[in-house]
């Protein structure tokens, strides 16, 4: 299972938060059937949940990604909650690209640039916290940083990584989120700069066999990081039966009505884990 894991510095001004999302975005792969691109493009947004879910305060606390742009994707949504649980969905899952002339997959191409990233926390909260920000490249990392930078007024360097082998699975999927926190010094971002700057790619790393530890470790070289804590990871969903049958008696008796007369037997499928549901609307119709 993917580890979470958060690590602090010394003196408590600069956050590391890292994962090897790899078995979240195979799982992801298995049900969603993604072409490579949407692979990398839904497991870049899947792995950013999670990482930014790891703030979260609460185990029933929920972080919404949600990004909606011009690109053939259509829209992308991941959802985490405080356990490390996350779950996605993409509009678009077979869009093909020619690759980039660097031969990465075109992320952006498949996004969009001209869109937007909304971020939403329910915190249990009477509202949730609802944050938004346009897109710089649809790559998805660079828009998490914009977010943070915009919305959050934290200074953050976000890693995403998805590496799809040839024969479409993921070989590797990772990210880091290294953040500034009040108490952060000129020299220590000056160190870190010249960290960040001199590390390779997230999914390079995970390839050579280290850990989320080892590359939040290698981040924060030059500090003493004490690890903060450490939690599993992975793509579950939480649908159910009542939840599918709520979402259908808030259609409304009329276009129950209308549907009982068309089809009366429904059948409906989560969007994050494809689970069929089957109903029959003359009987939502009598719990009315
Ligand atoms: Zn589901």
């Amino acid at each position: 299972m993917a580890q979470l894991i958060r690590c602090i510095s010394e003196n408590g001004g600069v956050l590391v938060t890292a994962i090897d999302s790899t078995e979240i975005v195979e799982k992801m792969l298995r049900i969603h059937r993604t072409s490579p691109v949407c692979s990398a493009a839904l497991g870049r947004l899947l792995t950013a949940a999670v990482l930014m879910s790891a703030n979260l305060k609460s185990v029933q606390d929920t972080l919404t990604l949600r990004i909606k742009a011009d690109g053939p994707a259509l829209s992308l949504i991941a959802v985490a909650n405080g356990r490390g649980e996350v779950k996605g969905c993409i509009g678009n899952p077979d869009v093909e690209l020619p690759l980039r002339s660097d031969g990465k997959l075109n992320v952006g191409g498949a996004v969009g640039a001209d869109g937007m990233l909304t971020v939403i926390k329910d915190l249990g909260l009477k509202e949730p916290y609802v944050g938004q920000v346009p897109l710089v490249s649809g790559e998805i990392a660079e828009d998490i940083t914009s977010y943070y930078a915009t919305s959050e007024q934290i200074p953050t360097v976000c890693a995403l990584g998805v590496l799809v082998d040839v024969d479409c699975h993921i070989r590797r999927a990772g990210g880091y989120l290294l953040q500034l926190l009040p108490g952060a010094t000129d020299a220590e971002i000056d160190r870190l700069e010249k960290n960040v700057a001199a590390m390779q790619s997230v999914t390079a790393l995970l390839d050579q066999g280290m850990t989320a530890t080892q590359i939040a470790m290698l981040a924060m070289d030059g500090f003493q990081p004490n690890l903060l804590d450490e939690q599993s990871a992975d793509y579950r969903c939480d649908c159910s039966r009542d939840r599918m049958e709520r979402a259908l008696i808030s259609l409304g008796r009329k276009e129950l009505e209308q549907l009982q007369r068309e089809q009366d037997e429904l059948e409906l499928g989560c969007q994050f884990c494809g689970t069929k549901y089957k109903f029959k609307a003359s009987e939502i119709l009598k719990t009315l």
